[in-house]
């Protein structure tokens, strides 16, 4: 049996959970994993198919083709399709636009979660995504909900796309964006976003990055700091 250990945080879009996942895995010795990116990873590879992001039949066909491969390096996972990282080409706004309707069918989650359960083989995990506490590793003792206003979360992904330079349009634009994927990602039938019993819920509207990071750290079982 794996005995190593997870953190899992979830939470809708722009809530904050790379940047705190980040910096609570530097601090622990924990490993990064992003999980939203392995959705990004099956949507951009639909997209480069040519694949129609209607047809679940052929969206499910295309991400049973794609062979990610995962190595932690420097404090995290990371992956490789074909052996190139795909970098920002998983982070545009096309992308945004079509990775909740991947993400949405049970035979695609089926894949992403066999593949974030395996990777407990690299060590200790600190996990963001949308249903890590509720499905993907929902018996560890460390579960936390990150949440922010609608607007706090367009603001700091619109600032983010600006120092990327993959800004598609203004904030309103990336809170459209943002509102249309937490709604299909909250109602969906298959591992919906929503908070665990007895997560931790941290709002994070009104805080700034050590104080959400140090409110997750206090929360850890003592033996894990
Ligand atoms: O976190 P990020 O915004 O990169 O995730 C992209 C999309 O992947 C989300 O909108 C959601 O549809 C999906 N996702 C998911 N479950 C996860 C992580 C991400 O359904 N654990």
């Amino acid at each position: 049996m794996n005995l190593n250990r997870v953190i899992a945080i979830d939470g809708p879009s722009g809530a904050g959970k790379s940047s705190v996942s980040r910096i609570v895995g530097r601090k622990l010795g924990f490993l990064h994993v992003d999980s939203g990116a392995l959705y990004r990873i099956m949507t951009w590879q639909c997209l480069v198919a040519g694949v129609d992001m209607e047809d679940p039949e052929a969206i499910v066909a295309e991400a049973r083709k794609v062979a990610i491969e995962c190595r932690p390096e420097n404090g995290e996972i990371a992956y490789y399709v074909g052996g190139e990282a795909p970098g920002d080409r998983i982070r545009t706004p096309e992308i945004n636009a079509n990775a909740s309707k991947v993400a949405r069918l049970k035979e695609v989650r089926d894949i992403v979660t066999a593949l974030l359960r395996s990777m407990t083989k690299y060590g200790d995990l600190v996990v963001e995504g949308r249903d890590i506490q509720t499905a993907v590793f929902p018996d560890t003792p460390a579960k936390f909900f990150l949440t922010a206003s609608a607007e706090a979360r367009a603001a700091r992904r619109h600032r983010e796309e600006v120092e990327k330079g993959i800004a598609g349009g203004g904030t309103d634009a990336v809170k459209a964006s943002l509102l249309a994927r937490d709604k299909i990602d909250s109602e969906r039938r298959y591992a919906p976003l929503m908070k665990a019993d007895g997560s931790i819920e941290i709002d994070s509207s009104n805080l700034d990055l050590d104080q959400v990071v140090e409110t997750v750290m206090a929360a850890l079982p003592s033996d894990w700091k």
